[in-house]
């Protein structure tokens, strides 16, 4: 058994970008937890912050135990994620408290400040979670540096619209439901997402997006990932081994 550990931003970035994988690895009897180093609380006109944290971090949590995963929230503020000293120390807790062997995170390129922010924040954590007297609370610190992989950005793009090319595919079209499932337990998100985004059909918004990434894979619906393989971080593809005939390497030009 492996455990892995995926942090995002805010509750649904995970469903959208990671769940189909995260759900086959949990079938496959892999550990998974799932942590928002968010709630994503300033998500919403019609509830307080605080009301909403709660709202959201019970979604989630409803979201995860769909896989039989255990979700956290690292309760950095919405629209309030930064890589200064504190963060990282906190994000190294939560690597440290979760003991993974692989860690998936969001793309160091999205449309999303705290998206961006979470991404070198986690990246840097995992350097730091293996280092004893980097002093970060409760959890002691982990024997090695994760395996660390970035999830696609949202539609596949950084900010300025230039795509981001994934470096494998994982086929997920037979844990489809099972991720429109887990994003659907998020019911506070819809009428934000419809406002904020212009997404009127967020569900639709996923299909879509799942099926439009397939086509780079020559598959019916795909998440795409990304290993952050630089010194000295582990190299060898410890994720692409246990998807099995569920990895996908990318068609020639996409
Ligand atoms: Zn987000």
């Amino acid at each position: 058994m492996t455990a892995i550990l995926a942090i995002h931003a805010h509750p649904d970035d995970i469903e959208t970008l990671g769940a189909g994988t995260l759900a086959l690895l949990a079938e496959s009897g892999h550990a998974v937890t799932l942590v928002t180093l968010t709630a994503g609380e300033g998500g919403a006109t019609d509830t307080t912050p605080d009301e909403t944290a709660r709202i959201r971090k019970a979604e989630a949590a409803s979201a995860a135990a769909i896989i039989g995963a255990c979700y956290r929230c690292g309760d950095l503020p919405d629209l309030g994620v930064f890589s200064d000293d504190a963060s990282r120390r906190r994000v190294t807790e939560l690597i440290r408290w979760a003991r993974p062997d692989i860690v998936i995170t969001s793309s160091p390129a999205d449309y999303h400040p705290d998206h961006e922010a979470t991404s070198q924040l986690v990246r840097d954590a995992c350097f730091a979670s293996s280092v004893p007297n980097y002093r970060t609370g409760e959890a002691t610190a982990l024997e090695a540096i994760p395996h660390l992989y970035f999830m696609d950005p949202i539609g596949g793009r950084d900010r300025e619209g230039v795509p981001v090319a994934p470096d494998f595919g994982v086929d997920i079209e037979a844990a489809f439901a099972t991720k429109h499932a887990m994003l659907a337990a998020h019911e506070s998100q819809v009428r934000w997402v419809a406002r904020q985004h212009g997404v009127p059909d967020q569900v639709a918004s996923l299909e879509k997006w799942a099926r439009r990434r397939g086509r780079d894979f020559g598959v019916a619906m795909a998440e795409g990932f990304r290993q952050y393989r630089h010194h000295p971080y582990p190299a060898s593809p410890l994720l692409q081994q246990l998807l099995g005939q569920a990895l996908l390497t990318p068609l020639a030009a996409s």
